[in-house]
C-alpha cells in the first residue's frame, strides 16, 4: 500500500522545485497510477494539480501538453488527435481502461521513463522535447539516455513539421503492456523508426532511418527497414516474451507501421 505522511500543493513551479530538491525524499505526484502499485511511505508528497499544468496548447511552431494533461485527454483532445496523424493519441488507446487514463498523466508516463512506455515510443519518432522548471528545455532522447537531478516536468513540446507518423504494438490481450511497440513517422525524406518495449526502453533505429533516407519508402524498403531494425537492435526476456520473439516481431511491426504511413503519405 501507497502512504503518504504529508501532501504539499506548492503555489508555483519555483515552490516545487525548491520543494523536491530541498526535501530529501520528496516525491512529485502525477496521477499516482505507477506510484502506487508498490508498497511505500512518502515522507513529503508533492501535488502538482493546482500549477495549471493540465492544458493542451498550440503555438505557431508547436503543440505543447502539460506534465499533468491526462493519457485520456491525450487520447481525445482534437490538438493530440491531428498532431503527426493521430500517434500520441493512438499510442495510449490501449492502456488499461478509460478510468486509469483518467487519472494517468503524460508526465508522470514520461518523468517515469518506463521502458514500457507506449507514449514515449510515440513522442520519440515526432522528435519531442521536454521543458523542466529547472534544467531548461532538453530533447527526449537525451533525457531517457542521461542522469539527470531532481526536477519538475512542466510540459511535453512536440514541434509541428509536416510528420506522417504510425504507432503498432503487439500485445497478449489487448490492455496488457505491449510485447513490443513501434512509432514510425515521415516528415519529407527525413524518417524515424523508433521501438520500445524490447523489453528495454524505446530506441531510434538509425540504420533504418537512413537506409529509407536513401531508398525512399516503399513496399520492399519498408520490409528492408523492418529486417534492418530487427538486426540492429538487442532484445531480451521478460514474462510477456522472450527476446527471441520479439526479435521475429519486430520486422512485422516496423513494416506495418511503416506501410500505413505510405497509405497516408
Ligand atoms: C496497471 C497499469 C498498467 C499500465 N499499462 C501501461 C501500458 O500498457 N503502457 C504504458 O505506456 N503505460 C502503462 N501504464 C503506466 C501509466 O500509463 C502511467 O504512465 C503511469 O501510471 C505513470 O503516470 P502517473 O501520472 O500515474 O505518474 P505517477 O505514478 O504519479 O508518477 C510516475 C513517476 O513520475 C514522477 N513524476 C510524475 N510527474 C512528474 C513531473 N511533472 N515532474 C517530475 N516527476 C514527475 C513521479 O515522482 C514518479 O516517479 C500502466 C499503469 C498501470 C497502473
Amino acid at each position: 500500500m501507497l502512504e503518504i505522511e504529508n501532501i504539499i500543493f506548492p503555489a508555483n513551479l519555483g515552490e516545487a522545485l525548491a520543494t523536491v530538491r530541498g526535501i530529501p525524499g520528496s516525491v512529485v505526484l502525477g496521477g499516482c497510477g505507477y506510484l502506487r502499485l508498490g508498497s511505500r511511505k512518502i515522507r513529503t508528497a508533492i501535488d502538482l494539480a493546482r500549477l495549471g499544468l493540465d492544458k493542451i496548447v498550440e503555438t505557431a511552431d508547436t503543440v505543447e501538453i502539460g506534465a499533468m494533461v491526462t493519457l485520456r485527454d491525450v487520447e481525445t483532445d482534437a490538438l493530440t488527435v491531428g498532431l503527426a496523424g493521430g500517434v500520441l493519441a493512438k499510442s495510449v488507446e490501449n492502456i488499461v481502461g478509460v478510468q486509469l487514463r483518467k487519472c494517468v498523466t503524460l508526465g508522470g508516463s514520461v518523468a517515469g521513463r518506463y521502458p514500457f512506455s507506449d507514449p514515449i515510443t510515440a513522442l520519440m519518432a515526432v522528435d519531442a522535447e521536454l521543458l523542466f522548471h529547472g534544467r531548461g528545455v532538453i530533447s527526449l532522447q537525451d533525457y531517457l539516455e542521461g542522469k539527470w537531478g531532481r526536477d519538475i516536468l512542466v510540459k511535453i513540446i512536440v514541434p509541428k513539421r509536416q510528420w506522417i507518423a504510425a504507432f503498432t504494438s503487439v500485445r497478449k490481450s489487448v490492455t496488457d503492456y505491449a510485447v513490443l511497440n513501434c512509432a514510425v513517422s515521415k516528415s519529407g525524406q527525413d524518417y524515424r523508426v523508433v521501438v520500445g518495449s524490447r523489453p528495454s526502453r524505446a530506441l531510434r533505429v538509425t540504420t533504418a532511418e537512413n537506409f529509407l533516407r536513401e531508398n525512399g519508402l516503399t513496399k520492399k524498403s519498408a520490409v528492408r527497414a523492418g529486417e534492418l531494425a530487427a538486426e540492429s537492435l538487442q532484445f531480451g526476456d521478460n514474462p510477456r516474451g522472450s527476446g527471441e520473439y520479439r526479435k521475429k516481431i519486430c520486422p512485422v511491426l516496423v513494416k506495418r507501421a511503416l506501410l500505413e504511413v505510405l497509405d497516408a503519405a
